[in-house]
């Protein structure tokens, strides 16, 4: 979309039949189910990047807020429905935990402060230690505290457990345990109370849809079932990208696919140094998810969002990120959209998005030893979270494991949140947005900067966009506020040549 309303001849390969890679729609017999995201939050990145465009996201795409936001159960006992209004919510934080009640407020103020800190980081390309010169770095020091964890800085507010989980479980949205995870992200949470969360109608997958047919009428040509093979080079620079039978001369490409499945396959080895074979295989990356979509017979009297954490969460975690292993008692998410929004499932069904963290393809897991076990245990879970009756009621079942991840969607080890967020892989130590190997090809989605996750990765949009119109000497349309690099980046760039 931003290329093409920059007067850019764009030309987009997508190997499946339809866009949106894991944010796309699966769809059978009147059941929809969002493949991956579920969670739509901070409108505000895409409703710049429309912007941008000279659009309205509001007029292309209906987002209705969710409310409560969701339910947690807190190993099969406790619940907590978490709702966006402040007073409320801290009235039901004292019906838990008194004690912190009050510091519910302070966790708002504290975290609006540093997400105002955050925000400029999010928008702009990190190409060398020498970036982070140009940033106020001792008062980021002071409130991102690199050295704290999300729990450990939750701790500051909250001393029962069950409460800092409310408010770090969201670690889980990057593949990540909350106890590894850098504080920073405790800016996930708060940004659900201060922004809210959404639902868009017809699911995440359908803002993908939209996109694109927009990008279509723009003039871009949107090429499906069209599986990249590889590129022509003259020295460090691509000058086409090469399907099985056909080849499309370029001036600059943009890389979408996952980083560290696609590199291997696309780059030759000898081209790439920082990231060559070896030294992505040596890299850290994010958990897995075992999923079950279910199109089931009757309604559910389950809320949009349920989360059920397990009893023993940090062994759980442990199972995830350490030992590697299936967990014994797994935490899940149970998405159920039709509550909101009718056109998830035929009239009187459910279409059931069933989500669960598990680590990504290694050896102590066998998918096809382990998979029965698994699915008939996950479904005893669902019973147990009020889904009565379940396997009678099945009428649409599929089903997708770390390996099927891998080998239909494309992600290396089936980490569907791309190289894990630690803070050694965050920045310029992630693969940057103007790649730095090779010449006129630049990096978006969940593996460069910002981040895996929808607002991230539409921000990786406007900065990879940018810097390629820059390289390119194409002169944008874009006027908003928000636009990813900021003059003096660009004058920096320049003087380091
Ligand atoms: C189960 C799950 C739940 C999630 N929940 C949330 C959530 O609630 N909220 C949120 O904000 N984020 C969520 N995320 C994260 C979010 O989905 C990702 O950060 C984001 O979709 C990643 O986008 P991407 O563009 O990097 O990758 P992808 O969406 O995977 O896009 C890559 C595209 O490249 C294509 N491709 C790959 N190789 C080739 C090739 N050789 N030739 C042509 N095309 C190719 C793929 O088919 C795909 O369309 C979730 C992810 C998953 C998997």
């Amino acid at each position: 979309m931003l290329a093409s309303s920059a007067g850019m001849r764009v030309t987009l390969l997508e190997t499946r039949d339809r866009v949106g890679g894991r944010t796309s729609t699966l769809e059978h017999d009147g059941y929809r189910f969002d493949l991956g995201p579920t969670f739509f939050l901070y409108p505000e990145a895409l409703r710049s990047l429309f912007r941008m465009c000279g659009l309205s996201l509001d007029d292309a795409v209906d987002l209705q807020r969710v409310d409560p936001h969701y339910r947690l159960v807190f190993g099969g006992d406790t619940s907590l429905d978490v709702v966006p209004d402040p007073d409320e919510m801290e009235r039901r934080i004292a019906e838990l935990a008194p004690e912190d009640a009050p510091s519910f407020k302070h966790f708002l103020r504290d975290n609006r402060r540093k997400l105002s800190k955050t925000t400029p980081i999010l928008q702009r390309p990190f190409s060398s230690p020498l970036d982070l010169l140009q940033l106020p770095i001792a008062d980021l020091f002071t409130s991102l505290r690199p050295w704290s964890s999300v729990d450990s800085d939750l701790r500051r507010y909250f001393d029962d457990p069950r409460i800092r989980l409310a408010f770090s479980f969201q670690s889980k949205y990057l593949g990540m345990s909350p106890f590894k995870c850098p504080s920073l992200f405790t800016i996930l949470s708060f940004m659900e109370y201060e922004y809210g969360i959404f639902h868009p109608r017809g699911g995440c997958g359908a803002v993908s849809q939209t996109m694109a047919d927009i990008a279509v009428d723009m003039g871009t040509d949107l090429r499906l079932d069209t599986t990249v093979t590889g590129f022509d080079f003259e020295g460090r620079r691509v000058t086409a990208v090469l399907t099985e039978d056909e080849r499309f001369d370029c001036d600059s490409v943009i890389v979408n696919a996952d980083f560290a499945h696609a590199m291997p396959r696309l780059v030759p080895d000898h081209l790439r140094r920082r990231w060559s074979d070896r030294r992505i295989a040596r890299k850290k990356y994010s958990c897995s998810t075992f999923m079950m979509y279910l199109g089931l017979d009757g309604e559910v009297d389950l809320p949009h969002h349920s989360i059920h954490l397990a009893e023993d969460y940090k062994q759980n975690l442990a199972d995830i990120e350490g030992e590697m292993r299936l967990s014994e008692d797994p935490s899940f998410y149970i998405c159920n959209p039709s509550t909101t929004d009718e056109s998830m499932a035929p009239e009187g069904r459910s279409a059931l998005y069933v989500l669960v963290p598990v680590p990504h393809r290694n050896r102590n897991v066998d998918w096809s030893r382990d998979f029965a076990p698994f699915r008939a245990k996950v479904l005893r879970k669902l019973e147990s979270a009020g889904v009565a009756d379940l396997e009678r009621r099945i009428r649409f079942e599929k089903v997708m494991t770390p390996a099927t991840w891998e080998s239909d969607m494309r992600i290396h080890l089936g980490a569907t949140f791309s190289l894990a967020h630690t803070m050694d892989q965050l920045l310029h130590l992630r693969p940057q947005n103007r790649f730095e190997e090779l010449d006129g090809v630049f990096l978006v989605g969940g593996a460069t900067h910002p981040g895996s996750g929808l607002p991230v990765i539409y921000e990786s949009a406007k900065i990879s966009t940018r810097l390629m119109a820059e390289d390119l000497g194409v002169t944008v349309p874009w006027q908003d506020p928000d636009v990813a690099v900021r003059p003096e980046h660009l004058e920096q760039q320049a003087s380091l040549g």
